[in-house]
């Protein structure tokens, strides 16, 4: 395997039905098979998971006071972990969840030292409660755990879109995949990819993103493998 500790993002809405919302099991059991199928090849892996098929502070809490429309958001993403948590094990898997807010009846709460003593014995470690900040995102939390456990990529997992194009492949059958992207050029073109504050921590720690489809049989494990699936973001020129 490429890589031997990963950081994977799943959006919320991977969770939720046809529409993105509330828990689908058929979502949450291809997810665990595909997370299974790469945690055989004994590569580690830490997750967050998002809110948006339950809550997004600046969707459903418009008019809202902004950090409470956030923390409502964070305390989905917990609801979220768990979720992920009991289908993974339904799974095989054995897994821990931490959370960036503290809610140690359901979970641990986040302790560095404590998530790479898991990761080291083999347990997929979910992060809920995003970064715990409001103004932040899950992507940003992405990049911070995924630089807190040492991960050699952070993968951000899509839904039926195989990495990142020039155009919306979906409306434009001319659409070009990037293979590779420089951090800058993401930013310079204005890519949808994940946030600009997660991208520019990960640009300063030259950290890869992969953009890659979760649900598509077997491409977790070929982006595992390294193989040009998708499309990774890095320093071209430093290779
Ligand atoms: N959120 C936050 N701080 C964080 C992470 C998340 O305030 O560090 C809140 C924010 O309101 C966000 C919501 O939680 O809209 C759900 O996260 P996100 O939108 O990133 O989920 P995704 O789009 O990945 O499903």
């Amino acid at each position: 395997m490429k890589y031997k500790r990963v950081l994977l993002k799943l959006s919320g809405e991977f969770l939720g039905a046809e529409d993105g919302k509330g828990f689908s099991p058929t979502a949450t059991e291809s997810l665990a098979r595909e997370i299974a199928r790469a945690r055989e090849t004994g590569v580690e892996m830490g997750i967050v998971v998002g809110a948006g098929n339950i809550w997004r502070g600046t969707r459903q809490g418009l008019g809202m006071d902004r950090a409470t429309a956030d923390y409502i958001g964070m305390l989905a993403t917990v609801m979220n972990a768990l979720a992920l948590q009991d289908a993974l094990e339904s799974a095989g898997l054995e897994t821990r969840v931490q959370t960036a807010l503290t809610i140690t009846e359901v979970a641990e709460p986040y302790i560095r030292r404590k998530a790479l003593r898991h990761l080291e014995k083999g347990r997929v470690v979910i992060f809920g409660g995003g970064t715990g900040n409001p103004f932040f995102s899950t992507d940003t939390a992405a990049a911070l755990r995924g630089l807190e456990i040492g991960a050699d990529a952070v993968l951000m997992a899509k839904n039926k879109v195989d990495g990142v194009y020039d155009s919306d492949p979906r409306q434009n059958p001319q659409a070009r995949r990037f293979t590779e992207l420089d951090y800058l050029e993401l930013i310079s073109r204005g890519l949808q990819v994940m946030d600009a504050t997660a991208v520019s921590l990960c640009m300063e720690a030259g950290l890869p993103i992969i953009v890659f489809d979760i649900f598509k049989p077997g491409a977790l494990l070929e982006v595992l493998s390294g193989e040009p699936v998708g499309t990774i973001i890095h320093h071209k020129d430093r290779r």
